[in-house]
């Protein structure tokens, strides 16, 4: 293969070209230094040049208020499922869940270990195809929190708004930060892996309103502490350098590309063409019922799971790769996150029209 095709994979996935061209020139020669991005010191003055540049890049795009801290962590979106709980709920403490999908159900389990957990919402038994609308979930009372996974990258289905409570929300950004404007200031934490939207595997985003840092549980280690990392500007420890410096370029390409209005407006118009593809007749059917959709996921089935086997590969042979569902619910799905070409859509509609005639039901 001497030529990029197209990448629908759910995460890692896709990234600004331009942005992997400029790595792949300061892999070897950070900014004149004569150093490697990777080999570079993380105190020296030019990485922290970098660091704080992309911090601020984070306050602007997302217009983050001084009261927040930006983290960079590692451990995977997956350790905040466990860091959350243990920073916020002190012992018998209490917070409300919304149950939307696997990773939600993670969360959840792990949060189990340290307080009274109440599930405000639950779509599993419809196998997590929607997510609740305005005011359709509880929210128990005395809670410190309401969690919520704001897109569920597995089956598809998105908050088209931030869930209305009295209380921080704590949301689990993973799969759509940085895809549309949001509001900081309903939310307590706001995390994301940063390998779908945001730039290669091995950083962790943490925005934290600054109160929440000094609430501590108690025994909670020293690394696991959100104030640890804080009071250090995420350089307690070595930071993980290479991806922090991908996510500084991603963010300079998000400006470029002229902020989250502009990316929004652009994500919307490329899943509208894959939901009308589907909407056009029986032959694929869309997993999320049509008010939950997703702008970044679209999860969807064909008639037989030869079908979708078949489809899978005749992409593949295309161009059109990393089109399986997740292992969970099978199918198909296409990750289109922001820095998927909105060509390579237009390629997979036209391909799922060829499909359909040539195998007819
Ligand atoms: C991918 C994903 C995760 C897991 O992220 P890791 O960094 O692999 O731990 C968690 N939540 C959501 C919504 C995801 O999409």
């Amino acid at each position: 293969m001497n030529t990029r095709i197209f990448n629908f994979s759910a995460g890692p996935a896709t990234l600004p070209l331009p942005v992997l061209e400029k790595a792949q020139k300061e892999i070897v020669n950070f900014r004149g230094t004569g150093i490697g991005i990777m080999e570079i010191s993380h105190r020296s003055k030019e990485f922290v040049a970098l660091y704080e540049e992309t911090v601020e890049n984070f306050r602007q795009i997302l217009g983050i208020p001084d009261n927040y801290r930006i983290l960079f962590l590692q451990g995977g979106a997956s350790s905040q499922f466990f860091m959350v709980p243990m920073n916020l709920l002190r012992q018998q403490q209490k917070a409300t869940y919304l149950n939307t999908g696997t990773w939600s159900k993670k969360a959840i389990d792990q949060a189990k270990l340290f307080g009274e957990i109440h599930i405000g919402f639950s779509s599993e038994e419809s196998t997590f195809d929607r997510v609740p609308g305005p005011g359709e979930f509880s929210v128990a009372e005395g809670s410190e929190y309401l969690y919520y996974t704001s897109n569920n990258t597995i089956f598809g289905t998105q908050f088209q708004q931030a869930p209305e409570a009295a209380i921080p929300l704590v949301c689990d950004m993973s799969s759509d930060i940085l895809s549309k404007p949001i509001n900081i200031e309903k939310h307590g934490i706001i995390f994301a892996g940063a390998q779908k939207n945001l730039g290669p595997a091995g950083v962790t985003l943490v925005i934290i309103r600054e109160d929440l840092l000094d609430q501590v549980a108690e025994h909670v280690p020293t690394m696991l502490k959100y104030k640890t990392h804080a009071d250090k500007d995420s350089m307690f420890n070595t930071p993980p350098t290479f991806p922090i410096y991908v996510v500084g370029e991603v963010l300079k390409w998000v400006k470029q590309q002229g902020g989250l209005v502009a990316i929004q407006q652009a994500n919307r118009e490329k899943a509208a063409l894959l939901y009308q593809q589907i909407d056009r007749g029986e032959y694929y059917r869309g997993h999320a019922t049509i008010s939950s959709r997703s702008d970044m996921n679209v999860s969807f089935n064909l008639a037989t799971a030869e079908l979708e086997a078949q489809f899978i590969k005749e992409a593949l042979a295309r161009g059109l790769s990393g089109l399986k569902g997740h292992r969970s619910i099978g199918g198909c799905r296409a990750s289109i996150y922001n820095a998927f070409p909105r060509k390579g859509v237009e390629k997979l509609v036209q391909f799922m029209d060829d499909f359909q005639r040539q195998n007819p039901l």
